[in-house]
This record gives structure tokens, C-alpha cells and sequence, in this order.
């Protein structure tokens, strides 16, 4: 038989893994394996599994409405794949690249050789115009669009053999093992599924997309106006293809609000190229993209550190972005991004630890996007423009009205607008007759933001500017860059390079 083994792939269309084994002419197994080694990584959380189990359970009762059956088990890859391995004479495993952490390139090593060993075939495709082994982007962008223009595929289910696993290997791998909370669903989250993914899609095409541009920053806002498709896209519910096709097409009939759509196919756009990154260089999850850039130290204090990841800072956009986080796993870019500065410069802490508490309360956790992000926003790179967001100007401009930050802290709902960015000034009687007494119901700022963000900043600088930073950019220009970009970030390289050597004589 034939083996699809779906990861970060959860549809039942536009899988060329799924193709090619329907078309052998063997039977086929349709397996998805809840692994205990990739679950337990601390970037992972329920909500990650719960939206996985809803997405598989949608394609599994798709598939018995035709008659088929779907696999689910739980159980180590490697153990699973010893027993199949066992029992059957398997012709072909079909799979998708999984650019993910290194719990999941270590988990297909294993299997690889396991494969290996027995002369088990194994047929691996790539996904989200992510190639494997690419080591520079010469021609990158132009494979990339050649992906997204090609046919979407479409699959023929009419001849299709698909087998079932005995029980007793149902038995051992039981997913009934599992904790009983992955099997919830949380109406405060989105559900996993590729119908629901279709569904969020043409929402955002039918009319949600008109304010895409105009309310990108804004928490309130973004909620419906984003697009939302950044869960279905990071597990695989629908393909970025199948996506970008139905924008353009999109595009070819409203003449009217084309902007909006084209800065949604730019962050489109971006997805891939975060996700390369990853791939091309694996330790990016534990380390700088600019290598050199490890000697910016950061500490772990427990006591900030706790603070700002349960939403208690006295900095009212940061408590109500992490509590907003909490209950629904969303926040829009511009939110992310705040966080990520006040975490890893105000109060200076390590990034590492601040990408682990972010990826769980994410539920679009994408392992190739979110470090790249982290690592652009906590200054790791050493050549993109350092951008801290500062908590009180964000409130002001992003949430002018409150309504978002009222929503998530209700202990601030009765404050003057006045005052909301900045409750500690409240005089005392404005206070009590808020019902909110700074240091009592509502915390006082942890830190000083601008005094704590200027030692920060001039601590980070001393650092960035060592030389050996600057002579670091070269290779990272050359890895991850696009080939017409590098011209111009080598020219802004020399500038800067000389102007710190003049400054420093
Ligand atoms: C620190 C940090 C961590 C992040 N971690 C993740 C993550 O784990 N998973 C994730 O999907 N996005 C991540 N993002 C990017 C972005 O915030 C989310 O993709 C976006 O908010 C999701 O909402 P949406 O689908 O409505 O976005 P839309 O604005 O509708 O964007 C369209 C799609 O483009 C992609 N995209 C959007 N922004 C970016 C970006 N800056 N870089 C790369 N791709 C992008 C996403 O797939 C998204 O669905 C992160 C951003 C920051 C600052």
C-alpha cells in the first residue's frame, strides 16, 4: 500500500502528496500521527491541538460521507512507522515538507532512516513555495510565482482504494490517550477545518476586505477586517495557492478597491519568505539570524517576565493585547510587534523565552514566520531599522477610542479616555469614582517605558555596532535577500559602516 502522511497539510484538496499516491495503483492509508515528542515542545499548546483534531475530524467525516476512513493515531512517528512497517509491504510514504521546529526535522530523520533501513520509499513535496536544501534566493521569487500561477490540483476520489489500519494497531495508538481537552472546541477561537478555511476566505473576498488597509493596526478592528487565514494557512487547512488564486481572481472583477487587495497579496508574499528563512537555516530558533548578535545578553526576570506574559504591566494596550491573546489565540501584526519590543527591550528580556510564551498564545504559531518576526522585531538581524513601539502612542493612535482595551480589561472600563493610555496619572478621586485604584485593582507601570527603553536601546547599540556585526551581513545578505535587494542593503552597509568608523575614531 500507499502511506499520506499529513503534518502541516490538513486538506483534502490541492495535495500533490495525496495525488500521487491515489494515482499508484496500490491502496492507500490516510494517516495522521499525534506525535507525544512534537506535542510536549514548549512553543506547542492545547489550542494548537485542538485546532488540529477539529481539522482532521472535518476530513474525516467528509471522507465516510464517500465511505472512507481517515487515520488518527497517537504514538511516537518512528514506533508507529516500526509497526506499519511490520504489517504491510509499503510501496511509498507521501508527504509535504514541514518547515518546523527542530523537534519535527529531528522526528524525519528518524523516520528517514527507519525507511531507509527497510527500503521503505519515501516521497516528500514542497509546500508553501519553501524549497529544501536552498541555500541562497537566486531565482526564489520567480519559482514562487510560478507556483502560485500553476493549476491548483484537483483530486479524482472515484477510483480511490483507501484502506483502514486493523484495530489492533488502532489500539495501541489510541488517541483516546490524549488529554480529554484536545478533543474540546472553544467558541472564542476559530475552528479548525478546510471547509471553515473556505469559508473565512470568501468572507474576507465577499466584503471584510474593503477596510483591510485602512484598519491593519487597529486591535479592534482587525479582528474581522484582516483576513483571518493565517491559522488555516500555518496547518495546511487550505493551500497558499488556492488563496492567492481566489484574490486574483478577485482582483479581475472588483476594479474598485484593488489597493487593499494588493497589500493583502504583499503579507501574502512575505509568508514564504519567512517560512525559507527557516529552512534554509534551521538554528534560527535558537539563535540570532545575525550570529554575532548573541552577545546582546538579555536577563530572565521572573517577576517582569511574569508580568508581561499574564498581562499585568500597567501598560494598558500590552495587558489587554496578551489577555485578548489568552482567550482568542489573535492579535493583529502591529500588536505582536508591541509586545515583542516592550518584552525584549523595555524590559529586556530573553527573546528565546518571550518566541515560547508568543508561540503558544498564538494560534497561527508558524514556526518560519514567528521567528523571523521575533528576530526582526527584538533586533537580532543587525541590518533592519530597530522600530520599538511605544505602549502609550500605540493605545493612542491604534485604540483611540478604547474600545479594544476596554473589552479585555474591564477593571479600566469606567477610566477617562483621557487617561487610558496612562492610568497611573489619574488623580485619586478620578480613580475611585473609575472604580479602578492604580495599584490595586489595575497594576502600576512595571518600569519607567522611557527610561527603561532608553538603557535598553543604548546597551543594545553598543552591541550592534561592533564591527563584527557589520562583517556578518554579507553572508546573511547573500542567504536570505532577495537577489535585487542585496545592491542596495550592500550600499547602505558601506555608509553606515564608515560613518561608525568615523564616529569611533
Ligand atoms: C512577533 C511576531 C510573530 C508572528 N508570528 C506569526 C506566526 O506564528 N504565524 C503567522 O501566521 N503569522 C505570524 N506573524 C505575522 C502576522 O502578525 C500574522 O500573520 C497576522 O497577524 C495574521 O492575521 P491575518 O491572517 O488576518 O493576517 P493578514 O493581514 O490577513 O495577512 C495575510 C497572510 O499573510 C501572512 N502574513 C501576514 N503578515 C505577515 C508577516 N509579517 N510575515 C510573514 N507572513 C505574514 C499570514 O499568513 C497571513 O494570514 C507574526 C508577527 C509578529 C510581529
Amino acid at each position: 500500500m500507499n502511506i499520506v502522511w499529513f503534518k502541516r497539510d490538513l486538506r483534502l484538496s490541492d495535495h500533490l502528496p495525496l495525488q500521487m499516491a491515489l494515482q499508484g495503483n496500490h491502496p492507500v492509508l490516510l494517516l495522521y500521527i499525534f506525535d507525544p515528542l512534537i506535542m510536549a515542545q514548549p512553543e506547542h499548546s492545547p489550542r494548537h491541538w485542538r485546532f488540529v483534531m477539529q481539522s482532521l475530524r472535518e476530513m474525516k467525516s467528509r471522507l465516510e460521507a464517500k465511505g472512507l476512513s481517515f487515520n488518527m493515531i497517537y504514538g511516537a512517528s518512528k514506533e508507529v512507522f516500526q509497526h506499519l512497517i511490520r504489517l504491510y509491504q509499503i510501496q511509498g510514504i507521501y508527504t509535504h515538507l514541514e518547515v518546523g521546529l527542530k523537534a519535527s526535522r529531528d522526528r524525519d530523520e528518524v523516520v528517514l532512516s527507519l525507511f531507509k533501513e527497510n527500503r521503505t520509499k519515501y516521497y516528500q513535496f514542497e509546500q508553501d513555495t519553501v524549497e529544501k536544501n536552498r541555500m541562497d534566493r537566486k531565482g526564489w521569487e520567480e519559482q514562487r510565482m510560478s507556483y502560485f500561477d500553476s493549476e491548483t490540483i484537483d483530486l479524482d476520489w472515484s477510483k480511490a482504494d483507501i484502506i483502514d489500519l486493523p484495530s489492533h494497531i488502532r489500539d495501541i495508538f489510541d488517541i483516546r490517550q490524549m488529554d480529554s481537552g484536545y478533543f474540546e472546541t472553544d467558541s472564542n477561537f476559530q475552528i479548525g477545518g478546510e471547509l471553515q478555511a473556505r469559508k473565512v476566505l470568501s468572507s474576507f473576498l465577499d466584503d471584510r476586505y474593503l477596510s483591510y488597509a485602512q484598519f491593519i493596526s487597529k486591535p479592534y478592528h482587525t479582528v474581522e477586517t484582516c483576513s483571518r487565514l493565517s491559522t488555516y494557512l500555518a496547518y495546511g487547512c487550505i493551500s497558499i495557492r488556492e488563496v492567492y488564486q481566489a484574490v486574483k481572481r478577485k482582483m479581475d472583477t472588483a476594479d474598485l478597491d484593488l489597493p487593499n487587495l494588493e497589500q493583502y497579496l504583499i503579507r501574502l508574499f512575505w509568508r514564504g519568505h519567512y517560512m525559507q528563512k527557516l529552512e534554509t537555516d534551521a538554528d534560527l530558533q535558537f539563535q540570532p539570524t545575525n550570529r554575532e548578535l548573541i552577545q546582546v545578553e538579555r536577563d530572565f526576570d521572573e517577576e517582569l517576565f511574569e508580568a508581561w506574559s499574564n498581562g499585568k504591566t500597567g501598560y494598558p494596550i500590552i495587558d489587554a493585547t496578551i489577555r485578548s491573546l489568552e482567550a482568542t489565540g489573535y492579535a493583529n501584526f502591529r500588536m505582536r510587534a508591541t509586545l515583542v519590543t516592550f518584552a525584549t527591550f523595555t524590559i529586556w528580556q530573553d527573546w528565546k523565552e518571550v518566541a515560547t510564551r508568543l508561540a503558544q498564545l498564538f494560534l497561527d504559531f508558524e514556526p518560519g514566520i514567528h521567528y523571523g518576526q521575533m528576530h526582526l522585531q527584538a533586533g537580532l538581524t543587525g541590518y533592519h531599522t530597530l522600530r520599538l513601539f511605544n505602549p502609550t502612542a500605540q493605545l493612542e493612535k491604534h485604540d483611540r477610542n478604547g474600545q479594544f482595551t476596554k473589552q479585555w480589561l474591564p477593571e479600566l472600563r469606567e477610566v477617562p479616555i483621557r487617561y487610558l493610555s496612562q492610568p497611573w496619572f489619574m488623580p485619586y478621586d478620578v480613580q475611585k469614582a473609575a472604580g479602578c485604584i492604580i495599584g490595586q485593582d489595575y497594576p502600576e507601570p512595571i518600569v519607567d517605558y522611557e527610561i527603561a527603553t532608553r538603557i535598553a536601546k543604548s546597551h543594545y547599540w553598543r552591541m550592534r555596532q561592533k564591527l563584527e556585526v557589520f562583517d556578518a551581513l554579507p553572508a546573511i545578505f547573500e542567504k536570505h535577500c532577495l537577489p535585487k535587494n542585496i545592491p542596495g542593503y550592500l550600499k547602505a552597509l558601506e555608509i553606515n559602516r564608515e560613518e561608525y568608523l568615523k564616529a569611533r575614531k
